[in-house]
């Protein structure tokens, strides 16, 4: 097992098989999160990269099995921010000193493609860098918010597993999900997905492809979460992802694609009070914070436990930057756009 981790650590080639033997074996564990930790440092370095993330709606016409956000959850509050509230929220992060906003919504229809270049060429005047995260669209709608000064955009795969995201997401094809990954990359924005581990009936198996496909699709960023259930959701009673597991399915994909941008999501933080600082040392170097305001933190209830939730934009701004040093490592002043060391 030692030998197959060195392996990674040298060469960032696994087969499936070799994939599976580290996920399944957890003696390993402690070896395998630290050369993740030594790859993260060769390849990106120290510093943590941040991006003040913005929850503009919680209106979703989709009903992804998993999410508290699905259009069939009569129980959850819906709100919208006004364009003029988003672009507002872009110019306090940047007075905290963000130097990248993301924004992420449910598919909600209200915010049409001229709404959108309208809130991205107004941000994209305050000198920073947009990620956009807002699902699925056509490939014209995406050039549409490239042109408009959209850097990146992050759009999970969720599993690799076909059949399983058929029957989590209804009505969604995982063709139609693997096309916008292509046409976003070809559209030159720096391309995010990733997965939810710990789905009802996942399996180890397909744990591994999700990494295999992460290198295949040639991905920028990979974020990685354990799956929460939602008792506002058909799946409440289902079991959930384990935090460990996360880990290492992020350790590997760290080991595998050396030089990409990879976030300690909050979904870690989510089951382990600690969980975005063992990730940032297990792999990570970005992290997200919220700087969406007052209620509506809440309200963007994916999952339960979300953490947070009572703070306020200043306060989580300053926690994170204490619990990055404190670990020895620094805040990147830049916009930290991935820094290619090598070609695949
Ligand atoms: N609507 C957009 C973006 C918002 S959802 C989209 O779906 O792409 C952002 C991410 O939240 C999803 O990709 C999913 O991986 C994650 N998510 C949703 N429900 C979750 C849950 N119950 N536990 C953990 N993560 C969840
Ligand atoms: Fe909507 Fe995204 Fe939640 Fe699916 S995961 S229901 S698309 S917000």
């Amino acid at each position: 097992m030692i030998e197959l981790i060195k392996k990674a650590e040298i060469t960032h080639e696994l087969d499936k098989e070799e994939i599976v033997k580290l996920l399944e074996d957890d003696s390993i564990n402690d070896e395998l999160l630290a050369a993740a930790d030594r790859i993260r440092k060769k390849y990106v370095g120290d510093e943590v990269h941040l991006r003040g993330l913005i929850e503009f709606s919680n209106i979703c016409k989709r009903n992804c099995l998993y999410c508290g956000l699905r259009a069939g959850n009569k129980n959850i509050k819906r709100y919208r921010l006004e364009p003029e509230e988003i672009i507002e929220l872009a110019s306090k992060a940047v007075g905290y000193g963000y130097k990248t906003v993301v924004l992420q919504s449910g598919e909600d229809e209200y915010y049409t493609v001229d709404r959108m270049k309208y809130i991205i060429s107004n941000i994209k005047k305050l000198g920073i860098a947009i990620t956009i995260s807002i699902g699925e669209k056509t490939f014209e709608e995406y050039k549409a918010l490239k042109e408009a000064g959209a850097d990146r955009y992050l759009i999970r795969i969720e599993t690799t597993d076909k059949k399983l995201y058929e029957d989590m997401d209804p009505g969604m094809s995982h063709e139609e999900r693997k096309r916008c990954l292509r046409d976003l990359k070809e559209l030159g924005f720096e391309v995010g997905s990733g997965c939810l581990v710990g789905l009802p009936n996942q399996t180890i198996d397909s744990l591994a492809d999700d990494i295999l496909f992460f290198k295949e699709i040639g991905a920028d960023m990979i974020g990685i979460g354990p799956f929460i259930p939602n008792e506002d959701t058909p799946l409440k009673d289902a079991t959930g992802g384990d935090f460990t597991l996360s880990l290492k399915v992020m350790a590997l994909t760290r080991l595998l694609l050396p030089d990409i941008n990879i976030p300690a999501t909050t979904a870690m933080e989510s089951l382990n009070k600690n969980g975005r600082i063992i990730a940032l040392e297990s792999g990570a170097n970005v992290v997200m914070p919220n700087v969406t305001e007052g209620e509506y933190r809440k309200l963007y209830a994916l999952y339960p436990g979300k953490i947070c939730t009572g703070d306020t934009p200043a306060h989580c701004r300053g926690c994170i930057t204490g619990k990055i040093t404190s670990i020895g490592r620094v805040v990147s002043t830049s916009k930290g756009f991935r820094n290619r060391k090598l070609e695949f």
